[in-house]
């Protein structure tokens, strides 16, 4: 079989706008996805950010919107794509108009976060497709801006984070406005049980897709974990960012205001940073996210929600300064790097009240993550802190504790806790010498 674009049955003209763009060869998502996009059928597909899935479902999608013709009728949309985040949504469509571009397609995109009645204006004449999350596309339908009775095509992008956001609720509501007979096409980077319900009342005898199976993060990225006290992150954060002052880094920090902290404290310690979470409002993160791109600022501190999903090319470095709470959103995490064809390194900070976070992540990855300083923390350093508290409110941009245990003195014991001489075993059953460089459970 011949794996271009050509061999896929897309239309010419998209093929030419692909090429323009320097995109000749499908990704195996897209070489998968396609075919069966175009025959008409559902598609449940397994695949992460950064395999090409957006062209993947959008490829069909346009194609069949051109060569179908005609027009929207007022306040509806002919195909519909559902995105966790506002700043996925831009992306797919940004993708989407560059593919389509002079196609006569009208993309549109609703997100929460600004003003609505552009929204609603922008609707009243229909699209040909249109970008949303979810709650706000509920806000619209509830003011009768939008029908979706003549939308033939559907897309649920990064379903996972959709249920992880909450959106079930907005999900169930979505699912019965929309016309029996039509083309459902659901992507998600994990598979929870949750996502059964889902599925079933959305797709129609789907095939399955998978790229990577889910928990294999890209071959290129290289793993470590610091197992460092809370209050000393914030140091050690700076000193390796010191080591890379031109390269560009991903900082994931677990809470809105421990993120903010933190991005304030690197600032004052003279790094050009930015941050994206909840609290801040659509222009602010579109701009810390161009910022970012343009090489303006190197670091981003992000918390998982509004880092889902997002394109950024270049990032060698990603921190999990606070481990996720889910272990799969480290797999997204460090998705973030070696992107392409570029090396990446995630390095990961774990306090003691994080080792069952950590363990649920090697879990997961069915590795063991090499030690670069301390050791696996025990169960009575684990338990010396409540759990509550002890991270967020620390975390952020305290700087400074002074408990940070120096990574050349006191050196870690020959292979003790070293990933390599780990192997499968779990985290705290790594030896670790008499607790010399470690925090007492009954300081602090
Ligand atoms: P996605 O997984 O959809 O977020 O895509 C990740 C990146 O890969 C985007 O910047 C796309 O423009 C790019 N891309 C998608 N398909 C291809 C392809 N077949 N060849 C090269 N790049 C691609």
């Amino acid at each position: 079989m011949s794996d271009d674009f050509t061999s896929l049955g897309l239309a010419p003209r998209l093929i030419e706008k692909l090429a323009e763009q320097g995109i000749t060869k499908p990704t195996p998502i897209q070489l998968q996805a396609i075919p069966e996009a175009m025959k008409g059928r559902d598609v449940m597909g397994l695949a992460q950010t950064g395999t090409g899935k957006t062209a993947a479902f959008g490829l069909p999608l346009l194609h069949k919107l051109l060569s179908e013709g005609g027009k929207p009728s007022p306040k509806t949309v002919r195909a519909l794509i559902l995105a966790p985040t506002r700043e996925l949504a831009k992306q797919i469509q940004d993708n989407l108009k560059n593919y389509s571009d002079g196609g006569h397609i009208k993309v549109g995109m609703v997100v929460g976060g600004i003003s609505i009645n552009p929204q609603i204006k922008r609707l009243e004449r229909g699209l040909d497709l249109l970008v949303a999350t979810p709650g706000r596309l509920i806000d619209l339908l509830d003011r009768k801006a939008v029908r979706l009775d003549e939308t033939k095509f559907l897309v649920l992008d990064e379903a996972d984070q959709m249920l992880d956001m909450g959106f079930i609720h907005a999900l169930r509501q979505i699912a019965p406005l929309l016309p029996r007979s039509r083309q459902t096409m659901l992507f998600s980077a994990t598979m929870p049980k949750q996502m059964a319900e889902l599925s079933k009342s959305y797709l129609t005898d789907p095939v399955r897709i998978q790229v990577a199976p889910p928990g294999k993060p890209a071959d290129k990225v290289t793993q470590e974990v610091h197992f460092i006290a809370t209050n000393s992150k914030t140091d050690l954060l700076i000193e390796l960012l010191e080591k890379h002052r031109d390269e560009r880094a991903l900082v994931f920090g677990r809470t809105k205001h421990g993120s903010e902290r933190l991005k304030k404290h690197l600032e004052s310690k003279g790094f050009a940073a930015a941050s994206i979470h909840g609290n801040k409002s659509q222009g602010q993160r579109d701009r810390a996210i161009q910022a970012f791109k343009d090489g303006e600022v190197k670091i981003l501190v992000a918390t998982d929600v509004a880092a889902r999903g997002i394109d950024i090319p270049g990032v060698k470095h990603v921190y999990n300064f606070d481990l996720p709470n889910v272990a799969e959103n480290y797999i997204h995490r460090i998705g973030r790097t070696a992107r392409a064809d570029a090396d990446g390194a995630a390095i990961a900070f774990c306090s003691p009240q994080e080792m069952d976070e950590f363990r649920a992540i090697e879990k997961m990855l069915k590795i063991a993550i090499p030690t670069a300083s301390g050791s696996p923390w025990q169960k009575h350093e684990e338990e010396a802190k409540p759990k509550q508290g002890g991270r967020g409110g620390r975390g952020g941009g305290g700087g400074g504790g002074g408990q940070r245990r120096s990574q050349g003195g006191g050196g870690r014991p020959g292979g003790g806790g070293g990933g390599g001489a780990r192997g499968g075993k779990p985290a705290n059953s790594a030896g670790k010498p008499g607790g010399q460089r470690r925090r007492k459970p009954a300081r602090g």
